[in-house]
């Protein structure tokens, strides 16, 4: 926890206001400030919850959490979009053109619902680990993955018997609020050849210009650092890893994320949360609108950013 509120890539201690964020994604009306360091202009939460409170904003009524239901009528058509998600993120593992095999032991770290693991066990034969800070995502779900290592807990306790050839973090790092203490434990438990793959919103990106406060980038008050590729590339170097590429653009699709901060902006997170049902007609209405824009994605960032990385 960052209790002096110095800045987490570079321990300086003096920031200046930024913007302030009422709670998303959830019914609170609670407002975070996130500050920008004056050393080395990284934006991150200044103030966060205790680490004891922290589990409030995580409980049943924040969005990720919620049940299928919410979907309504809509529900099938967002699990398929999940397992399309699932496979863009395979292929962009093999794509990477390195010399993986059956052998291959990839840790997801923050790996929630593990269905990207699943579909890539499926599809490779590699040994797939996953972590989350919490068993929540599988619990109910332990036979659909027996051919998965999962862990959940403190992770510094726990004892891998072999290195990874590969870690992702998609939609992860940003969520921890000591990341320079957790990427060296990625860099203690990875082999000289591993790659690390983080997919996090980009601070220098065309939503959050557009929709200050309200961007789904913030994510109040669980994102904990608000990365651009500058401050990201700083963090990584420090924590004993090279950025080898930096692409504008992640495997989640850059619309989904642009509309999640404009269900901030209409305040529907606070008051209808419990059904998204009636909101995914316009959802769809402007992805068909939107869909021309969006193809311009790789050539600058609509809000996402990849990062791909070796150990130095
Ligand atoms: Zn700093």
């Amino acid at each position: 926890m960052n209790e002096n509120n110095n800045c987490p890539i570079c321990d300086y201690s003096n920031s200046e206001f930024f913007v302030s964020s009422k709670v998303q994604m959830q019914n609170n009306d609670s407002i975070f400030s996130f500050h920008k360091c004056l050393n080395c202009d990284s934006i991150y939460l200044y103030d966060p919850p205790k680490e004891q409170d922290l589990s409030h904003f995580y409980d049943e009524n924040y969005l990720p959490y919620s049940s299928d239901n919410i979907w309504g009528k809509y529900t099938n058509l967002v699990k398929k979009w999940q397992l399309m998600l699932d496979k863009r993120r395979i292929n962009f593992l093999l794509d990477l053109n390195k010399k993986f095999d059956k052998e291959t032991r990839i840790l997801d770290f923050g790996c929630g619902h593990p269905s990207f693991l699943y579909e890539l066990e499926k599809k490779t034969g590699w040994k797939c680990f996953g972590y989350d800070f919490s068993n929540n995502g599988w619990i109910k779900h332990k036979n659909t993955f027996d051919k998965i290592n999962l862990y959940s807990g403190d992770f510094n306790e726990i004892e891998f018997k072999n290195k990874f050839n590969i870690i992702t973090m998609w939609h992860s790092l940003e969520h921890h609020f000591n990341p320079k203490q957790l990427l060296k434990r990625l860099h203690d438990i990875s082999l000289e050849e591993s790659l690390l793959i983080i997919e996090v919103p980009n601070f220098n990106s065309l939503s959050r210009k557009i929709q200050k406060e309200n961007w789904a980038g913030f994510h109040t008050p669980r994102h904990s650092v608000i990365y651009s590729p500058k401050s990201i590339e700083l963090l990584l170097e420090n924590s004993g890893w090279k950025v080898e590429r930096i692409l504008n653009y992640g495997t989640l699709d850059a619309y989904i994320f642009w509309w999640l901060g404009e269900i901030e902006k209409k305040n529907i997170s606070k008051n209808e949360i419990k059904s998204l049902e009636k909101y995914f007609s316009h959802f769809l209405l402007f992805k068909v609108l939107y869909f021309p824009i969006f193809l311009f994605e790789k050539y600058f960032s609509f809000g996402l950013m990849t990062i791909i990385c070796s150990k130095k």
